[in-house]
């Protein structure tokens, strides 16, 4: 059986999954159970996203534009890689700030264009730190100007790829300016340490904290001085952040991280259906496989209950995301409350979900050589980053009422 739904995507999309899903059978699939135990390594990171490269998938010139430029695509990317390795896309998708290279201090270009060229310069968003968690509106980390550099200090914790990146995007309180922004801080020029940390799931991805101690930026390498030299030299906002039209505009009417992690909780919602839909389709098999009382455990209700409550929890996070996707697309303004709704909602389903395909499997769900365990510990994790399911009530508590909780 097939619960997904046919028709809701155009014929290319249907085409390009079906092309991606071949492409993470051959390669990701006969890996990932072995490759998932450790945090990804620089070279793990290159081999298996380069898999991807080659179906128009990455940052580097050329490829951004396929894979940001059609949010379906985007969507289509988050599902159908969650589905087989859940770590996979997020490191990935954690390496979007290396895209700014192409418009960043001629030092940092020099350093970091060959290897974006040639997939090979990894990125990270550094937002969270020890001290501040949710509050991300209040960054401790500071950047104060000295001559035509920045000097950046502080500390950022739980950011994907930090070990293994070579350019970080880190939010830090501009002193001069006196506001919130993002500083693009390259690893060989910028040298700043890091160290990984371990955790319950998302066991590949390359999590860590990172020590900014008067590291050294030049000013060029502040975010909204790439943009605003990059569209004084001609660019278009599309060019640097190659997004349709629309979603970009989204970034000029609200602030930049807000934008952000618009864009990144929708594809976290895709993610959770990815791993709700894996779990789905190993219990839906189990069913008629095993036997108990001499009788397939699908023949009891109480088993077929646990089908009705994974799909129910499975399609209407699938519509939530969609809807999520659409208003996105189009730039809604109402896209930062739905994609917030929308990542609660999915995360806490797929660890429902999740959880009732390891019971179904008795046992057998909880061995470590089984890919059971692996989706519920890869669901827990969903309900934290990019702001925990509690913050993502009062996102949307605050765009309805225009009240803040937090
Ligand atoms: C696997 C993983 C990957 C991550 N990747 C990144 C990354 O790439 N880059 C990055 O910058 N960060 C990343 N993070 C950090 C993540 O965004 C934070 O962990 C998250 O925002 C929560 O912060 P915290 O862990 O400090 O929890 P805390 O803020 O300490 O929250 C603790 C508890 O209190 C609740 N709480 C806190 N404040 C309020 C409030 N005002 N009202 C109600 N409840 C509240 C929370 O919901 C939570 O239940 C990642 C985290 C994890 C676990």
């Amino acid at each position: 059986m097939s619960s997904e739904y046919g028709g809701i995507y155009d014929e290319d999309d249907g085409q390009f999954r079906q092309e991606l899903r071949a492409q993470l059978e051959e390669h990701i699939e006969p890996i990932v159970d072995e490759a998932d135990r450790e945090p990804l390594t620089r070279e793990e990171f290159i081999e298996y996203t380069g898999v991807l490269r080659e179906l128009g998938i990455g940052f580097e010139p050329g490829i951004a534009e396929q894979y940001f430029g059609n949010l379906e695509r985007f969507a289509v990317v988050s599902e159908e890689v969650s589905k087989v390795w859940p770590s996979l896309n997020v490191a990935l998708q954690m390496s979007f700030p290396s895209v700014f290279v192409n418009y960043a201090a001629d030092e940092t270009q020099d350093a970091m264009l060959s290897k974006l060229e040639t997939g090979e310069c990894i990125g990270c968003l550094a937002v969270t730190e020890p001290e501040g968690g949710s509050d991300t509106a209040r960054p401790n980390t500071v950047a104060y100007k000295d001559g035509d550099e920045y000097v950046l200090e502080g500390e950022k914790t739980w950011v994907g790829n930090a070990p293994i990146a070579d350019i970080a995007l880190v939010v830090a309180h501009d002193d001069e300016a006196d506001t919130q922004d993002m500083f693009l801080v390259d690893q060989e020029n910028s040298p700043f340490e890091t160290e990984t940390m371990d955790k319950l799931g998302w066991k590949g991805v390359n999590n860590g904290h990172m020590y900014f101690d008067g590291v050294r930026i030049p000013e060029d390498n502040r975010l909204s001085n790439i943009v605003g030299n990059a569209l004084m030299d001609g660019a278009d906002m599309q060019e640097i952040v190659p997004f349709p039209e629309a979603v970009s505009q989204l970034f000029f009417e609200q602030k930049a991280l807000n934008a952000t992690f618009s864009f990144m909780r929708t594809g976290m919602s895709f993610m959770a259906v990815g791993i709700m839909q894996a779990a789905f389709d190993e219990a839906l098999d189990y069913v008629h496989e095993r036997e108990t009382f001499g009788k397939p455990i699908g023949e009891n209700q109480l088993v077929q209950e646990k089908l009705y409550d994974i799909l129910r929890d499975l399609e209407t996070s699938r519509h939530l995301a969609r809807h999520a996707l659409e208003l996105l697309s189009r730039g809604d303004d109402r896209a930062r409350l739905i994609s917030s709704l929308a990542k609660g909602y999915t995360a806490e389903r797929s660890v429902d979900a999740t959880y009732n395909a390891l019971q179904i499997h008795g046992g057998e769900g909880l061995k470590t050589q089984n890919r059971l365990e692996r989706y519920y510990r890869d669901a827990s994790v969903m309900t934290i980053p990019d702001g925990t399911t509690e913050i993502q009530k009062l996102i949307v508590g605050k765009e309805l009422t225009g009240l803040s909780a937090y």
